[in-house]
This record gives structure tokens, sequence and C-alpha cells, in this order.
């Protein structure tokens, strides 16, 4: 199921109003169709940046404000993203791995190293949780 995120940023863009307009004619207006499409079309410094997986090049909104290029608060994006970035990382980790020692605690089968991650995330379980679901294992054995 495809969900957009619905929120006011320019009159240009304006699908209509959520509390006299049916859902299903906001999303199906032809206005979103055209929005949507300025999001893939992204500058080659969004393309080689290292924050793009979390950044997606910004606002298409912002990008259009700065005459078509860079996302206009570009710059901001990159210092939050180098500051708060690992930070984040360590603590997801730390939630991942309080949650998982449930999991291993309780003797869960987890599923084949090839198999879908029982987290969600839509990898393959040894690229995902399995690290992690080891690591408790051996200090749990201890
Ligand atoms: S941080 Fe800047 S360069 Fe990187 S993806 Fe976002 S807008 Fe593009
Ligand atoms: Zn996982």
């Amino acid at each position: 199921m495809l969900i957009h995120v619905i929120f006011f940023i320019h009159e240009d863009y304006k699908l209509g109003n959520i509390g006299t307009d049916s859902l299903e004619s906001i999303i199906n207006h032809e206005r979103m169709g055209a929005f949507l499409e300025k999001k893939p079309a992204l500058p080659e410094q969004c393309q080689s940046c290292e924050f793009l997986s979390l950044c997606h090049g910004g606002c298409p909104r912002t990008r259009e404000d700065n005459g078509g290029g860079v996302e206009y608060f570009c710059e901001s994006y990159k210092q939050l993203y180098r500051y708060a970035h690992k930070r984040m990382e360590k603590l997801s980790l730390a939630f991942k791995k309080r949650e998982l020692e449930k999991f291993v605690l309780k003797g869960f089968k987890f599923p084949g190293r090839n198999e879908p991650c029982v987290c969600g995330s839509n990898k393959k379980y040894k690229r995902c949780c399995e690290p992690v679901v080891k690591e408790l294992q051996m200090e749990l054995s201890y």
C-alpha cells in the first residue's frame, strides 16, 4: 500500500481541503503526480551525497525555492546528519539489542539466514539482525 504524507507546501500544489474534500479525490488529484515526479530528479550533488539515504534530496519545494538546484537547507541538513547520524545509529543498535534480547531469552526460533528478518526491515536476516542475535547468544551463554 502506498501512503502519501500530505501537507500544505505551496498554493500551486494544493490538492484540496482535508476538511471538505474526500481523501480519494485528494490522493488522485492530477497535481499529486506532477509533484511526485519532482522527487527523483535530483541534482548531481545529491546523487553522490553520503547522506542521500537519509535526506533523499530534501523537499522539492525548497529545491525550487533555491532555483531548482540543491535543496535550500542542504548545508544545515549536512550539519545535522554529521552530528546526529552516528549517534542515532548507536541508539538504534542499543534499542534493537534490548528488544532482541527478550526473544533470545525466550528461546525464540530465529529465521534462516536468507529468510526475511524478524524486525520487519525487509532485509535478509543475515544482513540485518543475525549478527546482533549471535553476539547476544554469546554474551548470554557465559
Ligand atoms: S544533504 Fe544536501 S546534497 Fe545531500 S542529499 Fe540532502 S540536499 Fe542533497
Ligand atoms: Zn532485522
